[in-house]
């Protein structure tokens, strides 16, 4: 069985591993320079930043024992069971989250090891030299390829948000300690993530995620976003010193929850974290499901 996989993101790098592992051909075909989508780390003066998932949590099995493999390669650590949750500051205990000392992106390079992944290499059609089509992207991007009438009736089908990623690099660690922190019910901001902490280095960095309408408005300008969520964070943790702001704009961030697995019709499968809660172990379930059903 030949298998082209569309997006080198976590749900098409866990599919084409699966796949390759069962016996099959599989080339994996990404638009972006480097792997990983959403599951993204950026440089910044020479230090990575998680611009795009926060973290993991790994509470089903099978992705229990890939996070057990990367912790046990140093890829991985337990990170934090305890968030802030603003207003008010108290903390709330919840799963153990991960986090990846080299950044999260590190991780879909460790998948990527030794399969055939083709960067730079954006798809505008669904290829036709290949028996089986894997579609490992959020819907909207998959309706670009023109795919057949199921597989564009469940993309149609899902609804996404857009997030602002601000990246914000102080001069020194002026804030207490916090892991991590949701912010509820604030206009601006969803939640401010410690970077230095996770990543444990102790970097003087902190990432905040927009809400999806603050995102919305700036669509076409999210540099113009940085300085109102970095004033937004200076605010609410009580900072007095300027950081040094990047951003990043995610059109199709966070989607709602689709009741199935994948979707199929005919030779073309639609898979990722839309298939599950918008995390990236649904993404990494959703691309093996797609491979299992493919192996029987
Ligand atoms: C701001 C933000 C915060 C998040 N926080 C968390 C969190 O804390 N915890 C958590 O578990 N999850 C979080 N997530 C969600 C998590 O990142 C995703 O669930 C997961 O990474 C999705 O993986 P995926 O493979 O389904 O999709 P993606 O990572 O989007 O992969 C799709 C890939 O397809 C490629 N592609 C698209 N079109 C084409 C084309 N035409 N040709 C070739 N390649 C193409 C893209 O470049 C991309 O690499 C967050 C996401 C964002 C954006």
């Amino acid at each position: 069985m030949d298998v082209v996989v569309v997006g080198a993101g976590i749900a098409g790098l866990s599919c084409a591993r699966a796949l390759a592992e069962g016996g099959a051909r599989v080339r994996v075909v990404e638009r972006g320079r480097v792997p990983g989508g959403r599951l993204a780390s950026k440089r910044y003066d020479g230090r990575y930043a998680d611009i795009g998932a926060a973290y993991f949590v790994a509470d089903d099995p099978g992705f229990a024992a890939q996070a057990a493999s990367w912790e046990s390669r140093g890829l991985a650590r337990p990170w934090t069971d305890t968030l802030t949750v603003h207003p008010g500051g108290s903390p709330s205990t919840g799963p153990m989250r991960w986090a990846a000392p080299g950044g999260l992106r590190s991780l879909a390079v460790d998948l990527a090891a030794g399969l055939d992944v083709r960067l730079s290499a954006a798809l505008d059609a669904i290829p036709s030299d290949a028996d089986v089509v894997v579609l490992a992207m959020p819907g909207p991007q998959a309706l670009r390829l023109g795919p057949p009438p199921g597989i564009a009736a469940a993309a149609r089908a899902q609804v996404w948000q857009p997030v602002i990623a601000a990246v914000l690099t102080y001069p020194a660690r002026e804030w207490p300690d916090f892991h991590g922190a949701f912010v509820n019910d604030h206009p601006l901001l969803a939640t401010i993530c410690d970077d230095g902490d996770r990543r444990g280095d102790h970097a003087p960095v902190l990432v905040a995620h927009s809400t999806a309408g603050l995102a919305s408005q700036h669509l076409d300008d999210p540099a113009a976003a940085g300085p109102i969520l970095a004033a937004a964070v200076g605010d609410l943790l009580d900072l007095s010193a300027k950081p040094g702001v990047e951003v990043h704009r995610w059109t199709y961030a966070q989607p709602e929850p689709v009741d199935a697995p994948y979707a199929v019709d005919g030779r073309v499968w639609l898979c990722g974290d839309a298939f599950g809660k918008p995390r990236v172990q649904s993404a990494w379930l959703s691309g093996r499901a797609v491979a299992h059903a493919l192996l029987d």
